[in-house]
């Protein structure tokens, strides 16, 4: 017959074994959202050691079965049951953590990002010139902007609806992101106007880049519809205008973009599609 010692001694390992057992839920929860990489590795060797204590816990459960139990027999179960409780909770509170973290993460690329365009948008934008725009002038780098205009851009949406011109703004965004350097930040400065910050590049540089991107930009068909068997597809050209920091020249984010602003205005009116450099 057993006594009441024997049937809490048995109930704390076999609560433990399955404190164990749930604990295996987030951790394959959490396995599941990491990258293939070192920590997920450490994290299937975790789960393979929480399948060993479980064992473990059974087989001391299988043992203890047989034998009587006193009160002094309470410690190591409850041992157990505690070391259960911890291992849950710091598998749960890790799947907790890295689901906030990817929130945040989100979160972060929503407050930084232009949801039409797919590039940076103008509050990143002016947080980066100013940092840039810094950097180069401590270091005596150079520093170049292009600003870029996309011509006649209210014809397209007259002519194709405002829904296509959504869309090319889209695919410009998606085309720039593609042509530039890593290095590169692109960003939507207003309507259809997108600034491409270039660090450590000379004037002479970026008037380069700009003549490419107008190019590649003037030749590349951009199709309406997001259809992949769609044909019909409208061409843009772009006016850029394009300015920078000289060595150890002193000056603010707001005269560099008026700089390039000024030269785009005379890409304009000396008849659009061409690059025009701030001397
Ligand atoms: P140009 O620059 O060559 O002088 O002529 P433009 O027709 O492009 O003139 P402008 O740059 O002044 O006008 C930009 C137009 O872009 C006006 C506006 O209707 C359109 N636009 C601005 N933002 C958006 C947008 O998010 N979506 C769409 N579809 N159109 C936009
Ligand atoms: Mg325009
Ligand atoms: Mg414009």
């Amino acid at each position: 017959m057993h006594n009441l010692t024997f049937f809490i001694v048995n109930g704390l390992v076999i609560g433990g074994t399955f404190i164990l057992a749930i604990a295996l839920f987030p951790v394959w929860k959490l396995t599941r959202q990491l990258p293939a990489g070192t920590a997920r590795s450490w994290w299937k060797v975790l789960t393979a050691l929480i399948v060993f204590f479980i064992c473990g816990y059974s087989g001391y459960a299988y043992v203890n079965w047989w034998n009587s139990s006193s009160l002094s027999d309470l410690l190591v179960p409850g041992v157990f049951l505690g070391g259960a409780v911890f291992v849950l909770m710091v598998c749960s509170l890790s799947l907790k953590t890295v689901v906030d973290l990817k929130r945040v993460h989100v979160l972060e690329q929503e407050n930084i990002s232009d949801p039409l365009m797919g590039i940076f948008n103008r509050r990143y934008l002016d947080r980066r010139l100013k940092e840039e725009l810094l950097r180069s002038q401590r270091y005596h780098l150079p520093l170049a902007i292009l600003l870029l205009d996309v011509d006649r851009f209210k014809a397209i949406n007259d002519t194709c609806g405002h829904q296509t011109g959504d869309l090319v703004l889209k695919k410009l965004g998606q085309l720039m992101l593609a042509i530039v350097r890593d290095i590169d930040i692109v960003a939507r400065y207003g309507g259809e106007e997108v600034l491409v910050i270039m660090p450590n590049t000379s004037v002479t540089d970026a008037a380069a880049s700009a003549e490419r991107l107008r190019r590649i930009i003037e030749e590349t068909p951009i199709a309406t519809s997001e259809e992949e068997d769609c044909h019909q597809a409208v061409r843009i050209t772009v006016s850029i205008g394009v300015a920078g920091l000289r060595s150890g020249q002193e000056t603010g984010p707001g005269s560099l973009l008026a700089d390039a602003d000024s030269v785009l205005y005379q890409a304009k009116k000396e008849g659009r599609n061409r690059v025009a450099v701030c001397s």
